[in-house]
């Protein structure tokens, strides 16, 4: 029950970060939560000593639980180490130098330089894959998410799981097909959980020593536009700051590398508010949005009824 609730602290994290203020949780759930947290962590000791990973401190108001404020720089490093729990020493990023010449070519060997990387195969468990880009190496537009996930790393390949899913509609209410674009992940490999269930956002650390890998991608397809999906994405690009709110950023041009970059929420996150039933249409209709902006600038042809999706 301990990793349950760990996921649990996992994902209001996650929320916080994506610039959810509040979710909404039915009374039963919220009981039965209260009383795991009670069991596992006695108030008489955490008023001694608190764990690191206990649940953060929810309010109730009227069936909605306000997700703790994020944490000061010092206390989230603190709480982060703790996370990290198997404190993986990161190596120097890798140089990855491509040689001039075909696109195609380029990007083979990336790949090797990618599969062979033996800090990121140490982070990956036997059976599964390292996961680099995938997708057209001309295209105008290169989604960049997170990590690869448990999907991902099975089949070796990027946004194949429900997320993916939902990023592939997203693609085909542009217009596109998921072929015509780029799809790649700030990570190559899914951050390993020693202690938890679930997936967990790669420490900067992590996704720094990542970042020459993403950067090469960059480079072989040179997209008109980078659509930055959730937090962690916008992080590796324009880099890291724990005061940055995606509901504040996202919208707006940014660039890395000289690419303008679309920032915008992850699909997860609409998956998560579809499920909880809250403000689902509203997430949707912010994404889509974002994403006329990206049409907009690419000047691809826009319908009356793709400007009105969601609304
Ligand atoms: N989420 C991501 O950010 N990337 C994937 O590849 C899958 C899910």
């Amino acid at each position: 029950m301990r990793r349950e609730i760990e996921a649990v602290v996992h994902e209001l994290r996650r929320l916080r970060r994506e610039g959810e203020e509040t979710i909404a949780v039915d009374e039963a759930s919220l009981s039965a939560l209260k009383q795991q947290v009670e069991r596992l962590f006695p108030l008489s000791e955490r008023k001694a000593a608190p764990p690191p990973q206990r649940v953060p401190s929810a309010t109730r108001t009227a069936g909605r639980v306000d997700v703790p404020k994020a944490t000061s720089d010092k206390t989230r490093t603190r709480k982060s180490s703790a996370v990290k729990a198997t404190e993986v020493n990161i190596p120097p990023s890798p140089v990855v130098e491509l040689a001039s010449g075909e696109k195609a070519a380029q990007m083979k060997q990336l790949r090797k330089l990618a599969f062979g990387d033996s800090f990121c195969q140490s982070q990956v468990k036997e059976d599964k894959k390292i996961v680099v880009g995938i997708g057209n190496l001309d295209a105008d537009i290169f989604f960049c998410g997170e990590a690869p996930g448990e999907e991902e790393e099975e089949q070796g390949e990027p946004f194949v799981g429900p997320a993916g899913q939902l990023l592939t509609k997203i693609i085909g209410a542009m217009g596109l097909k998921r072929e015509a674009v780029y799809i790649g992940n700030i990570m190559i490999y899914r951050p390993p959980m020693p202690t938890m269930v679930g997936n967990r956002p790669p420490t900067k650390e992590e996704f720094g020593y990542c970042l020459p890998y993403l950067r090469a991608q960059v480079e072989i397809v040179r997209p008109k536009v980078i659509v930055a999906l959730g937090k962690t994405a916008v992080d590796g690009l324009l880099g890291p700051d724990s005061t940055r709110r995606m509901g504040k950023i996202r919208s707006q041009w940014h660039e890395f590398e000289g690419i303008p970059v679309m920032p915008t929420y992850h699909p997860s996150y609409l998956l998560r508010n579809e499920k909880l039933g809250s403000q689902a249409n509203r997430s949707k209709r912010m994404v889509w949005e974002d994403m006329l902006k990206v049409m907009e600038r690419l000047a691809m042809p826009i319908s009356e009824k793709q400007r009105g999706y969601f609304l």
